[in-house]
């Protein structure tokens, strides 16, 4: 049987570790067929951002038509979008063109962990008014999720009342992630005021590039293949689990690279 087609709106990572490329690899793995609608072309390597450019809207918009066209296209990831034309863009075609209930994860990329930008500051609020009211779930993590709550995020009592505040103001699911907890790796999952957590404990000393963009996709990958929402989080924390835990890595001239396995 052929796999369920998953889109992946993002950008393109020269190292691989993030972007579609990454989006690509976890779309694979879990048994999807990855579709790609570039936005931006980032030279980069893992903390280490070079130059950043977008996309003109007209193409990131005819990427996604033509492919919704194609494929009977199973669920849809957003990751880097860039600026306000491209988030504009994607709103658009996605209201014109996507099928009503279709699985739409948003992974509200803003800054790399190498300190590139990944979103302009006036596309925020269009992201924050326009994008996260049509997503079923929306995957921040807790730098993410201050901006767009306004608050800090810093304890895991703040990260319950953010993912709480945020799914009823933008209608919802929420997966905030804590990664950049001290101590475990806890993320949380609110689901009309429901909360469920997943634990892991954390793999220490490795610049993890890439994980929030695998991690979502690997959650649209799930979604699409039918999977509920909470079970669709469960897989994909398992699976990116194990790629940080299992992962690559290489010296090079500017000190040692890491990648997910
Ligand atoms: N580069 C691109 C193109 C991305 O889409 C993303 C994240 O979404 C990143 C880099 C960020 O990677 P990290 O913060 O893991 O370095």
């Amino acid at each position: 049987m052929s796999p369920p087609p998953i889109l992946t709106i993002a950008g393109s990572d020269s190292s691989c570790g993030a972007g579609v490329q990454a989006d690509l690899k976890a779309i694979s793995a879990l048994g999807g067929y990855a579709l790609n609608a570039l936005t931006s072309v980032v030279s980069e390597t893992p903390g280490r951002v070079s130059i950043v450019r977008l996309l003109d809207a007209e193409l990131v918009s005819d990427q996604i038509r033509i492919l919704f066209e194609g494929f009977p296209i199973a669920a849809v990831k957003t990751g880097m979008l860039g600026g306000l034309t491209q988030v504009e863009a994607v709103v658009k075609t996605w209201q014109s063109i996507a099928p009503v209930g279709l699985p739409l994860v948003v992974d509200p990329v803003m800054v790399a962990t190498g300190g590139g930008k990944l979103l302009e500051d006036d596309a925020i609020d269009a992201v924050r008014t326009l994008l996260l009211p049509l997503a079923t779930v929306i995957t921040p993590n807790m730098d993410e999720a201050a901006v767009l709550w306004g608050r800090p995020v810093t304890t895991r009592d703040e990260m319950t009342a953010c993912a709480q505040d945020m799914s009823a103001e933008f209608g919802t699911a929420v997966l905030l992630k804590g990664g950049h907890l001290t101590g475990s790796a806890a993320d949380v999952l609110c689901i009309n005021g429901e909360l469920t957590w997943y634990d892991t404990s954390r793999t220490p000393d490795v610049q993890t590039h890439g994980t929030g963009c695998t991690y979502s996709a690997a959650i649209a990958t799930g979604l699409g293949l039918g999977l509920p929402l909470q079970e669709a989080v469960s897989q994909a924390k398992r699976y990116i689990s194990a790629a940080i835990a299992e992962y690559f890595q290489w010296n090079g001239s500017h000190g040692t690279v890491h990648a997910l396995n």
